[in-house]
């Protein structure tokens, strides 16, 4: 059985606090191009196929949202994905893990049952 982590930057740097300790908003303004947004549709397509073809039934997949912030993603964003992962046809053990400033939680998490 494998066991598979992935991070994901669903708001690429985008945050809505601005932290005077925060590295990574000093790290991602020197870049070329510092914020590529709300990852699309298309990205998350092309992310569960690359993700899934190597995985099979019963194999451990956990999902790590990290930012920037990423329920600025919103909430379509993780109900989009979520959809995603449930139209697989590999069946893995899927989990979900969410870093946050929370600022935003009350509107995610006030929708039951997105994951
Ligand atoms: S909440 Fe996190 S990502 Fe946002 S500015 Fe603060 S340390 Fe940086």
């Amino acid at each position: 059985m494998k066991q598979l982590c992935v991070m994901i930057k669903p708001a690429s740097s985008m945050c809505n606090m601005r932290c005077r300790y925060c590295f990574y908003a000093d790290v991602s303004s020197r870049r070329s191009i510092p914020n590529y947004g709300v990852m699309t549709d298309d990205t998350v397509t092309r992310l569960m196929e690359n993700i899934y073809k190597d995985l099979s039934n019963g194999d451990r997949l956990t999902f790590a949202f990290q930012g920037g912030e990423p329920t600025l993603a919103g909430l379509s964003y993780f109900e989009g994905f979520v959809k995603a992962v449930k139209a697989q046809p590999v069946k893995a053990e899927v989990s979900y893990v969410l870093q946050t400033n929370g600022i935003l939680l009350d509107d995610i998490l006030t929708h039951e049952n997105i994951f």
